[in-house]
């Protein structure tokens, strides 16, 4: 046989030195739904965890995506910066990921400084090599903004459904992919104005270069591991041909494209966000003293992207591509999930049609005492129903049927009775085990254990975490079984004079509880991967230390010593009730009524990304006190140092009055002279910066959060009724 053949197979079979696990970087612009947390976060939870229980050199990335035009319109509609909004998102975003047990070594930021070096550094060399390409194309202007419009800061009219508020990059009404050149009446988001056309010159990354190598090793060399699902979607998009894709736009929140041209333009999010994997790993370096190179640089690491199936075309074509060029190792595999939809539905934030993470966090887990045990529902039901190979459904009852019928009445319930029926019958003591009595049942159970582990091994080293949890919850199952059969607490009733069981039934019923407590001990190790917080509570029940979680015990059923005392059994999960889903659904249809009303006064596509609050009721004597009128803004400046803020003079027909108002990040001064607002003219005076404001004046936003004013053929001074 040739060596080389050998060595092929041996390279194969051989474990990897090192592991980089990486969960899709969410977009903090906002809280994030139980749908991303089943797609890309919780089964790379699931895979590192079985990872590091297995002693390997493991580390699990990710962070916030901080940059893009998602950022800063957020930060429009809510009328702050986009800093103000990376630094609440990425914290609720982080707190939300802690509290659901994700076990990140690093969850990092896109804004942070090593981000922007590592996203330039790569740009550079990528550049240097003359592995980019540089075009001059026109593109919209907003002459009054001086700035170059990004696809979404252009609305107009959808040349396919005539909606007036297409997007320049997708009409969200008939969901039709556009360019801003295909919007008929196209206008500014940021003025309102009709944008000129400009010349600019932008980088290009000529993907249309790099089709045959995506062929060879994705649709030749990954053909038999790669998830069908996956496949599928790459097949279809090397096959359609391949386009350049521009690296930059011109857009001043990003990482700045680090050359002279570059001048006014950042890079791309799709270019530098996945960059965040690699600034991650080097942050977490420096964190831990280790070096972060080989993790990205030596083939012997194992790089696996988890993400949802929106992801796949950046992660499977787009950055392996870069990667490459950049003298990278390339991912393994990419184990994307399809979606989870809700009772009937799409998951959608937008359209309230969603359990947000933290919504969970503050109706299950912070409110009670035990909330881990919440946790690890959430965990379960979500990987017992993972989208891996098609889209799936979370409904409140199939979650109610799944704690109650399998964690509570399986799972608990036989390392319940284990515990039990140990202090009852054995002194509180792991019991002896006779092996002169140890027949066929017992034999039985030790090879399902050790079946099991095999099982549930092979399934995670596949992706394959729904078959994993099932067999942990079959093999729990048996346990239950066996435990019927053998029946101690019968057995106990063979007493001898003294009232006790003779010594041939105690031998029984000690080698009966000596295995269901090895099995106990089992479980504990086999189900951590996926419920850490119950294989931690058991190991308190055992009184054992967590090292006893490690991989390498599984399948050992000598795992807890005879005669070691162990403590009482603890609750490892409760019943949801109905009431309790009969609330969580009704909840979920008032959020998302509520939020279709508002869209309904606004704009019938309209899709806010955030729910407002609504404020105490006040009585009509109080709403009466207010005195509105309108006025017409005649002069408007800035605020120094006050990003805000702008200082108006406004024109109430009897008088003018000065008033400061937060509208400076909607509005350059010079374009809202003229325009006619509703002012609150008896408000008491305040001081803002020095400057005396008389009044506030109210305004609405509409679809794209920008501030509308009052139409112009009121008189001012006119009474708002
Ligand atoms: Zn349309």
């Amino acid at each position: 046989m040739p060596d080389g053949f050998n060595c092929g197979i041996f390279a194969e079979m051989t474990t990897p030195k090192r592991y980089l696990i990486t969960s899709a970087l969410p977009y903090a612009n906002g809280p994030k739904h139980i749908g991303h947390l089943a797609g890309a976060y919780l089964p790379a939870d699931i895979y590192t965890r079985y990872l590091r229980a297995q002693q390997r050199d493991v580390v699990f990335v990710c962070g916030s995506d901080e940059h893009g035009a998602a950022i800063t319109i957020q930060a429009m509609k809510e009328n702050t910066t986009p800093k103000d909004i990376v630094d609440k998102y990425h914290a609720l975003l982080e707190s939300n990921m802690h509290d659901l047990g994700i076990s990140f070594d690093i969850y990092h930021r896109t804004s942070s400084p090593i981000h922007h070096e590592t996203a330039q550094e790569f740009f550079t060399k990528l550049n240097n090599h003359g592995d980019l390409e540089i075009k001059e194309s026109e593109q919209y202007f907003d002459e009054s903004a001086n700035t170059f419009l990004a696809d979404r800061y252009i609305i107009g009219t959808c040349p396919i459904c005539s909606n007036d508020n297409a997007y320049g990059d997708q009409c969200e009404k008939c969901g039709t992919s556009l360019s801003p050149e295909q919007l008929i009446n196209p206008r500014s988001t940021l003025s309102g104005n009709a944008p000129s056309k400009k010349k600019t010159t932008h980088w290009y990354l000529p993907l249309d270069k790099h089709e045959d190598f995506l062929r060879q090793w994705i649709l030749e060399g990954h053909k038999d591991d790669w998830k069908t699902n996956v496949l599928g979607q790459c097949k279809s998009w090397i096959e359609a041909g391949l386009q350049p894709r521009a690296v930059t736009r011109d857009l001043d929140w990003g990482v700045k494209v680090p050359v002279a041209e570059g001048e006014g333009k950042v890079l791309y999010v799709w270019f530098d966000a996945p960059i965040g994997y690699i600034s991650a790993t080097k942050q977490w370096a420096i964190n831990n003293n280790k070096d972060w190179k080989p993790y990205w640089e030596d083939k012997d690491t194992k790089l696996v992207h988890f993400i949802g199936k929106d992801n796949i075309v950046f992660h499977c074509i787009i950055f392996p591509v870069m990667l490459k060029l950049h003298g990278n190792i390339l991912p393994e595999n990419v184990p994307s999930n399809e979606f989870m939809n809700l009772e009937g539905d799409k998951m959608s934030t937008s359209r309230g049609w969603s359990i947000e993470m933290d919504e969970y966090i503050t109706d299950f887990v912070k409110k009670e005492n035990g909330g881990d045990m919440m946790v690890d529902a959430l965990r379960y039901y979500l990987t017992a129903i993972a989208p891996e190979t098609k889209d799936s459904e979370f409904t409140w009852k199939g979650f109610q049927d799944a704690l109650n019928s399998e964690l509570v009445a399986v799972f608990g319930n036989f390392v319940n009775r284990a515990f039990v029926l140990m202090h009852k019958l054995c002194n509180g003591k792991v019991p002896s085990l006779h092996a002169t009595i140890i027949d066929d049942a017992d034999r039985k159970l030790v090879a399902d254990i050790q079946e099991a582990k095999i099982a549930i091994e092979k399934n995670i080293e596949n992706y394959k975490y729904r078959d994993a949890l099932f067999e942990v919850i079959d093999l729990a199952r048996k346990g239950n079984k066996y435990m019927q059969d053998k029946e101690p607490w019968i057995v106990a009733k063979q007493t001898g004079e003294n009232g006790l069981p003779t010594v041939e039934a105690q031998q029984k019923i000690d080698n009966c509880l000596h295995y269901c407590l090895q099995l106990t001990a089992n479980m504990a190790v086999l189900i951590n991967p996926f419920l850490p917080f119950t294989a931690k509570k058991m190991c308190y029940m055992m009184k054992v230390v967590d090292k006893m979680l490690n991989w390498e015990n599984a399948g050992k059923v000598n795992l807890l010593s005879v005669g070691y005392s162990l403590r009482a059994p603890e609750l490892l999960f409760r019943k949801l009730e109905d009431i309790e889903i009969g609330e969580q659904i009704e909840k979920l249809k008032n959020k998302s009524k509520k939020l279709m009303e508002t869209t309904l006064n606004t704009q019938p596509e309209n899709t806010p990304e955030k729910v407002e609050e609504k404020k105490a009721t006040i009585q009509f004597d109080d709403f009466a006190k207010i005195d509105l009128k309108t006025g017409t803004i005649i002069a408007a400046e800035k605020v120094e140092k006050a990003d805000k803020l702008l200082k108006l003079e406004v024109d109430l027909g009897s008088e003018q009055r000065t008033i400061v108002s937060g509208i400076a990040m909607h509005f350059q001064p010079e374009n809202i002279i003229g325009q006619k607002v509703v002012v609150v003219t008896n408000l008491a005076p305040r001081k803002m910066r020095g400057i005396e404001s008389n009044g506030m004046i109210l305004m609405a936003e509409d679809k794209e959060g920008k501030l509308v004013f009052v139409s112009s053929d009121v008189n001012n001074g006119s009474n708002v009724s």
